[in-house]
């Protein structure tokens, strides 16, 4: 069979961006098909998969205008009241909360919800949407570029769009197939998450901890447990995959310092190697990347899905704008403009999270000095807080004074 479909938008990747964009496109009145490996009810009803995601507040208007928000169900919701942020043994944590003096107005930093509860309430709307045909199953075999189309082809036949997106991830097929190169940045470092339930409570409260020889985060989640978000070697990080649940429970336990009194495991376990990927360009012609294929980052400052909600709505904004003047909405200058204004968007948020990465994971002296130094200056001074409390919560200037 070589049937050939033509949309506006062809959609390479049903990941949370790659939904998102399309949601975007989709009321922007383009026509969009959205392309998918994953079979339908691994996409559908996306297993759980370690990942909490912190939300901004920017992201939840944007999930609820889009009809996304009302689809996770309320008690999966978890409001971050407060980050706190320790290194070493020292204990002087620099703390993170909406309603400091300085800071934002009051209301929660952000919410927590699990990665797959997003990619199921991205698609049961996507579902709903006559203008977003959701394509499951299929693996991409050519993407072919002309002068005013591109071309996909697959198993089952050809998609033709007048504009096709990468959104398949960080090591993107699609951009490896348009010729576009990344910066890899390998932290040689393998992050385990998984959620642990613990007897004392966590009051909302997320805590990343830079210890010597390893990185430790705990997000709160609702139900007495927290994620457990682990950064070691690849081989320490392999042998507690594989460690029995007795002795992985005493482990952490240990690892945290008891913070959280007794823990018992009560997930799977996930493990992904620690590598950031910027890419050298976000189009070629007819294309454009975004999500993780565009800028996949170091999840520390946990903004890689918020930035990837911002690639969507900012070339959305350029094709809308381009339509409204009736010029070509795939054309270069469309490009351009959508890629100018997202790699502004990202590459000092990407930068600045590479910086800290690598000033956090280097257990030399002069590094443990320094961020301890770091921590304490960045405590003494409050607009230095109150300027990451608001990128923390990405409010936007009208409501932060408000
Ligand atoms: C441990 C961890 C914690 C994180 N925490 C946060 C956080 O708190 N806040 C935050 O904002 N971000 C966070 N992130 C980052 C966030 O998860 C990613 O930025 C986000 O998932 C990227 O979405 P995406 O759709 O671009 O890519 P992906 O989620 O990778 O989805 C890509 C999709 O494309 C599909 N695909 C791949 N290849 C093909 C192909 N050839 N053909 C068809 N389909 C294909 C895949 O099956 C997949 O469905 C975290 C990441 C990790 C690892």
């Amino acid at each position: 069979m070589n049937t050939v479909s033509d949309y506006d938008v062809a959609i390479i990747g049903g990941g949370p961006v790659g939904l998102a964009a399309a949601l975007c496109l989709d009321e922007a009145g383009l026509s969009v098909a959205v392309v998918e490996r994953a079979d339908e009810t691994r996409w559908s009803q996306a297993a759980f998969d370690g990942r909490e995601i912190a939300l901004t507040w920017h992201a939840r208007a944007l999930l609820e205008r889009l009809g996304v928000w009302s689809h996770i169900p309320e008690s999966i919701i978890c409001p971050l009241r407060e980050a706190r942020v320790e290194t070493g043994r020292a204990n002087h944590p620099l703390v993170f909360d909406a309603d400091q003096p300085h800071g934002s107005p009051t209301g929660p930093l952000g919410w927590l919800v699990s990665n797959n509860m997003i990619r199921r309430a991205l698609y049961a709307e996507a579902a709903t949407r006559p203008g977003i045909t959701l394509l499951p199953d299929v693996t991409v075999e050519t993407l072919r570029q002309d002068g005013d189309a591109a071309v996909i082809r697959h198993a089952g036949g050809r998609l033709r769009s007048r504009l096709a997106i990468g959104a398949d991830g960080r090591f993107s097929p699609t951009r490896r197939r348009a010729g576009i190169g990344a910066v890899i940045h390998d932290f040689r470092r393998v992050i385990m998450v998984c959620r642990m339930a613990h007897d004392a409570p966590h009051h909302n409260v997320a805590l990343q901890w830079f210890d010597e020889g390893q990185t430790v985060a705990l997000l709160p989640v609702n139900g007495g447990a927290s994620s457990l978000v682990l950064t070691l070697p690849a081989d320490e990080i392999d042998r507690l995959m594989h460690a029995g649940q007795d002795a992985f429970n005493a482990e952490i336990v240990e690892r945290v310092g008891g913070r959280l009194g007794a823990m018992r495991l009560v997930s799977t376990r996930h493990a992904y190697p620690l590598k950031a990927a910027y890419a050298h360009r976000f189009t070629a012609p007819r294309l454009a990347l975004i999500g993780d294929a565009a800028v996949g980052m170091h999840p520390i400052t946990a903004h890689g899905f918020n930035l990837g909600l911002r690639g969507a709505e900012t070339l959305t904004k350029e094709v809308s704008s381009a339509l409204s003047q009736g010029e070509d909405f795939g054309g270069s200058a469309v490009l351009r403009r959508f890629e100018r204004h997202h790699r502004a968007a990202t590459a000092p948020m990407f930068a600045a999270t590479n910086g800290i990465a690598t000033l956090y994971t280097h257990d030399a002296a002069p590094f443990r000095a320094l961020r301890s130094l770091g921590l304490r200056v960045a405590d003494a001074l409050p607009p230095f807080k109150s300027a990451v409390t608001a990128m923390l919560m990405d409010r936007g200037p009208k409501q932060a004074q408000g």
